[in-house]
């Protein structure tokens, strides 16, 4: 009756003020310097070398402390803040890997909704003559399990990039749909195999076809492979061994912040 239908209104209201709020917060803690980077190996299966950085974005949180992606980046997206998230993290982690050694790259993540602003490309480039960092160190990382509804503008976007010399790699790849359609038209330089796959190997011996195949997929396409969720030596050898070129996952290193990554920065450095 009217009074539930009553009820139920104020109820909307209510989560809308609440989203109103957050999304105020969000945007107050992105301006602020609250979302910053943090850093986790990937690795040259081959020579077993640290050859760069994915960077992973984290909220510091001033009351509830570090906050994972899964806490913010969803609200980013609807709140129409994650061109500024990212415009945020892409200077902070450029910054600092200009100080690192010379040829380290840095992979940051970004989501599909932003291949569809045609000012992205221009925005990515001016940060990188900000802060001094070669257009060669920079990989995009895009997942293909958004949609891409304009894919017009999400080639030139990409085109434009890669122009410049930025790699693009497809992440979390075979999770999503429209994959191939996606690598063929985006015309990708990577593919991120997605960590489910990675972690079925040491239960499921039969996944070891679906990763054989992703990587030879790669191959006859000329795409380079990184294989996410290493946790262990065993399975490091096993992805090695089929062709996959670079490693990520906790076996390497978990993220860490700028203030933790000296160790890792002095091997690199050694060679
Ligand atoms: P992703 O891009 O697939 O990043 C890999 C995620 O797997 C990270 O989670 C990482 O901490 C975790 N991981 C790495 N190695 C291992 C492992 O060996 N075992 C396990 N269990 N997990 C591992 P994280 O940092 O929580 O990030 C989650 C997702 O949030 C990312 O997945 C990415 O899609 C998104 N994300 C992170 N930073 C950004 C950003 O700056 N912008 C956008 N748009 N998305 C971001
Ligand atoms: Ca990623
Ligand atoms: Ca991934
Ligand atoms: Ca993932």
């Amino acid at each position: 009756g009217t009074a539930h239908y009553l009820v139920f209104s104020e109820d909307m209201e209510e989560e809308r003020r609440e989203a109103a709020i957050h999304h105020l917060r969000l945007r107050q803690a992105i301006l602020a310097g609250e979302i910053i980077p943090y850093y986790q190996p990937l690795v040259d299966l081959r020579s077993r070398r640290l050859i760069g950085l994915e960077v992973l974005a984290r909220w510091r949180h001033p009351e509830r402390g570090i906050l994972p992606p899964s806490e913010f980046i969803d609200a980013a997206e609807r709140a129409g803040l994650i061109g500024l998230m990212f415009e945020s993290i892409l200077r902070q982690a450029s910054q600092d890997a200009a100080r690192w050694p010379d040829g380290l790259k840095i992979a940051v993540n970004m989501s599909p909704l932003q291949l569809q602003d045609a000012t992205l490309s221009g925005t990515v480039l001016d940060i990188l003559s900000q802060t001094g960092l070669s257009p060669l160190r920079l990989e995009l990382e895009v997942t293909e399990t958004g949609i891409v509804h304009d894919l017009g503008t999400a080639k030139r976007v990409l085109a434009m990039l890669r122009t410049a010399g930025i790699r693009v790699a497809l992440d979390d790849f075979g999770t999503g749909y429209a994959s191939l359609r996606m690598v063929k038209e985006l015309a990708v330089d990577r593919l991120k195999i997605d960590r489910s796959f990675v972690v079925a190997l040491a239960s499921a011996p039969e996944s070891g076809r679906y990763v054989s195949a992703i990587i030879g997929l790669a191959r006859a396409l000329g795409l380079g492979t990184t294989a996410e969720g290493i946790e262990d030596a065993a399975t490091m050898r096993r992805i090695a061994a089929m062709g996959c070129d670079l490693g990520q996952g906790y076996y390497f290193g978990r993220p860490r912040p700028m203030e933790g990554l000296d160790s890792w920065l002095t091997c690199a450095a050694e060679g």
